[in-house]
């Protein structure tokens, strides 16, 4: 027999949660499944300094607890399993995990973005071993090492700022020699003396050696996007910073998305193209991608949700 509840979400950051928290709020049947990264992408993160209501900051692990814990407090369910199907073709809709099914009278989905990874072959050698796309989760590992950050948005001027507490040296490379990143950002990452900013180029391969059978990136080979020369640089971690790709794989063919696939909803609202199932988030917003901005979304989706169903009855 298939798990039914009025409200379903899929997944949890600021705009699952603050959908959770809403819906709940207003008496709704909320269960949230939690995903293959409970918390979404803040559980990667720093520290949050520019959400509101935190004046000091807060960790972005602590920041999605208490969003997970005030949602409960109003009855919503966190389920920990990933929803891999979906059927939205009639009501009630159709949701699947691995273990179990389920129904729901709507759908809100909230399941945000992840980070894109570089096209070079060798990425894949040292994944793990030297690479990665997390500087908080793998920072501490590359103390005293000398490391670099690929990109020249938010991400990487903030990844390459918090890098150099561990790091022997932080070197930024960015394909272009114009950041896509906020002034404020650039100039505290140019300000910073531990970090060295390396424009117009790419990365042309990971280099390393293999030890016992242990892999280890030892070096790093960059291009001038410019003059086509290539330099070697050595390099104990990089880190990957260019952005991300929405999590809507799930809906395709279903809901409509864009040529990147984010989600498409109607005007200012959540509706998707399926009434009754609403996207809020990351998954739908390419422009703002915030703390703050998602869980506003997640709200308007909990709103929409709510109104829809009372006009079902
Ligand atoms: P962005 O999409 O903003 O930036 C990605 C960067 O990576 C760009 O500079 C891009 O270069 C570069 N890039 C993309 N693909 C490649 C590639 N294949 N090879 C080399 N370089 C590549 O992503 P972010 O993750 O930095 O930021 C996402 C959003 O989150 C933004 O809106 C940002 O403002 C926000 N954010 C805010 C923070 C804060 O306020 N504290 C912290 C972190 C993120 P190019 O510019 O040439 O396209």
């Amino acid at each position: 027999m298939p798990i039914h509840h009025q409200v379903l979400i899929i997944g949890t950051g600021p705009a699952g949660f603050t959908a959770a928290l809403y819906a709940s709020r207003a008496n709704l049947d909320v269960a949230i499944f939690e995903g293959q990264q409970p918390g979404g992408q803040l559980t990667i993160t720093t520290e949050v300094e520019n959400y509101p209501g935190f004046e000091h900051g807060i960790q972005g692990p602590e920041m999605m607890e208490v969003f997970r814990k005030q949602a409960q407090r109003f009855g919503a369910k966190s389920i920990y399993e990933t929803i891999t199907k979906v059927d939205f073709s009639e009501r009630p809709f159709k949701l699947w995990s691995d273990n179990n099914e389920y129904t729901a009278d709507s759908v809100i989905i909230a399941t945000g973005a992840t980070a894109k990874l570089l096209d070079v072959p060798s990425m894949k050698t040292y994944w793990g071993s030297g690479i990665s796309a997390c500087a908080t989760c793998d920072g501490f590992f590359f103390r005293g090492e000398k490391i670099f950050v690929i990109g020249g948005g938010d991400t990487a001027m903030e990844e390459a700022n918090y890098l150099t507490h561990f790091g022997e040296s932080v070197t930024l490379v960015h394909r272009r020699d114009e950041f896509r990143a906020s002034r404020i950002m650039v100039e505290r990452t140019k300000k910073n003396p531990k970090v060295k900013i390396i424009t117009n180029a790419v990365v042309d391969e990971f280099i390393g050696e293999e030890k016992m059978g242990i892999k280890k990136m030892t070096h790093i080979k960059l291009k001038d996007t410019v003059t086509g020369e290539t330099t070697i640089h050595e390099a104990g971690g990089c880190f990957i910073a260019i952005g991300h790709t929405p999590s809507s794989k799930l809906f395709e063919g279903m809901l409509d998305m864009d040529e990147n696939g984010y989600l498409i909803t109607k005007g200012k609202s959540t509706y998707t193209n399926i009434p009754g199932v609403f996207a809020c988030g990351d998954v739908q917003d390419h422009v703002y991608r915030q703390a703050v901005t998602a869980a506003g979304s997640g709200c308007a989706a909990a709103i929409d949700a709510e109104r829809w169903l009372a006009e079902q009855e």
